[in-house]
């Protein structure tokens, strides 16, 4: 399972299957991570800094974050992809087409003035998350969200 948690900025993500549960997130800002709540991560709970410093020490890499770069992360149904915005510029976007194995990531572009920023992941991890809680199988003929879906 793939998470995005986005809050102020800081955008948090999550991959369960990676997680082996040491809880040292929890341990290391309890009021942002809770399990058994939902949502697990509330990122409202406690500053950036300890949030941030938390996650550098989740052991499995099961946690990561970048900074928001005050970059808008949207998904967009009816246009089939997840969309960054920049106030109402768009920077970027990642698309997916629905095929009979599920929902294919075909296409991921950053514009490059915003490159090195973390964009890219979050408008995958949009996709995926998206998927999952369509009940959607994911896959990705796009290199780049082939490698985030395999990490
Ligand atoms: S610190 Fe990382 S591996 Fe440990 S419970 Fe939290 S997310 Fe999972």
């Amino acid at each position: 399972m793939h998470r995005l948690y986005e809050y102020g900025d800081i955008a948090v993500f999550w991959n369960s299957e990676k997680c082996f549960h040491a809880k040292r997130c929890v341990s290391g800002s309890p009021e942002t991570f809770e399990f058994g709540r939902r949502p697990w991560i509330d990122l409202t709970k406690a500053p950036t800094k300890e949030i941030w410093q938390t996650i550098q020490k989740c052991p499995s890499g099961a946690l990561s974050c970048v900074y928001t770069h005050e970059v808008d992360i949207r998904f967009e149904a009816d246009k089939n992809r997840s969309a960054a915005y920049k106030g109402e510029e768009l920077i970027g976007e990642c698309d997916l087409e629905k095929t009979a194995d599920g929902w294919n990531i075909y296409h991921t572009e950053v514009s490059p003035a915003y490159g090195g920023k973390g964009i890219a992941k979050r408008l995958v991890y949009k996709l995926i998350e998206a998927a999952e809680r369509a009940g959607e199988n994911i896959i990705a003929s796009c290199s780049y969200a082939a490698k985030i879906l395999g990490e």
